[in-house]
């Protein structure tokens, strides 16, 4: 069974269909590679899976119908968002915003042990740890956004386009930790313009234009596809 189906899912924003009935599976364990060109509709799949934006089909998370939940909810049911743009807090340390990604987390010996996971991952945030988060480098925001969302002990994580405005070698460097991640069991569902990329870490992608998914397969297999490589690796 998939840990994420998407059947039949449309978005509108006024009158403009978004989301023209988009399928879309994530199986857990998987890293599954959303590609597309400005405006097809990436940030809005993700949107319409954490309950950002209200949607008609179906939304089936670990096999329960969660259409249009809010997104406190969908955080909760273990669905963590990572949107477009980091928005972290900027005038609260680095510390603290891990914290608040921890809201729902009572205990303080668990928030304290995924802070420490998290800066396994992320060392650089350790020596952060005090500074707020307005003041860090874009990669280090970025960083702070995917742990943030981690600390959550989320089943999935939805991210949209970590590389955005990166430097290639902390692109690279998002993208092993991604990989990583991934490795030690989290599922993931990665937005990406930086196709060529993305694809090499994925195991499958699906290319969405203008609201419709129009290929789906083997990341290695559209790595090879010229219609792919035509439009989105060029
Ligand atoms: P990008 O890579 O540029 O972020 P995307 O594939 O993520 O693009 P979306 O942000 O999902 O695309 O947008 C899909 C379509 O919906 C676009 O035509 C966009 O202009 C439109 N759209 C997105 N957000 C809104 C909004 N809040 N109001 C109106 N239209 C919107």
């Amino acid at each position: 069974m998939s840990l994420l189906e998407l059947r039949g899912v449309q978005a509108y924003y006024g009158r403009i269909e978004a989301l023209k009935g988009i399928d879309l599976k994530v199986s857990e364990g998987e890293i599954v590679t959303l590609i597309g060109s400005n405006g097809a509709g990436k940030s809005t799949t993700l949107k319409a899976i954490c309950g950002q934006v209200k949607v008609r089909g179906e939304v089936l998370f670990d096999g329960n119908l969660m259409t249009s939940q809010p997104p406190h909810r969908t955080a909760l049911r273990g669905i963590a968002h990572v949107p477009e743009g980091r928005r972290i807090f900027p005038r609260l340390t680095v510390k603290e915003n891990l914290e608040m990604g921890a809201f729902a987390v009572r205990e303080r010996k668990l928030v304290r042990e995924r802070m420490e996971r998290a800066f396994n991952y992320f060392p650089r945030l350790k020596e952060r740890c005090g500074q707020p988060g307005g003041t860090l480098s874009g990669g280090e925001q970025q960083m702070l956004a995917i742990a943030r969302a981690l600390m959550m002990k989320p089943r999935i994580l939805l991210l949209d386009e970590p590389s955005m405005g990166l430097a290639p070698l902390l692109v690279e460097q998002i993208f092993r930790i991604v990989q990583e991640l991934n490795r030690e069991g989290m599922t993931i569902l990665l937005v990406e313009q930086n196709a060529y990329q993305a694809l090499q870490i994925a195991h499958r992608g699906y290319v969405i234009q203008s609201g419709e998914i129009i290929m789906e397969d083997a990341a290695g297999k559209l790595l090879a596809s010229e219609q792919v490589k035509e439009a989105y690796l060029a």
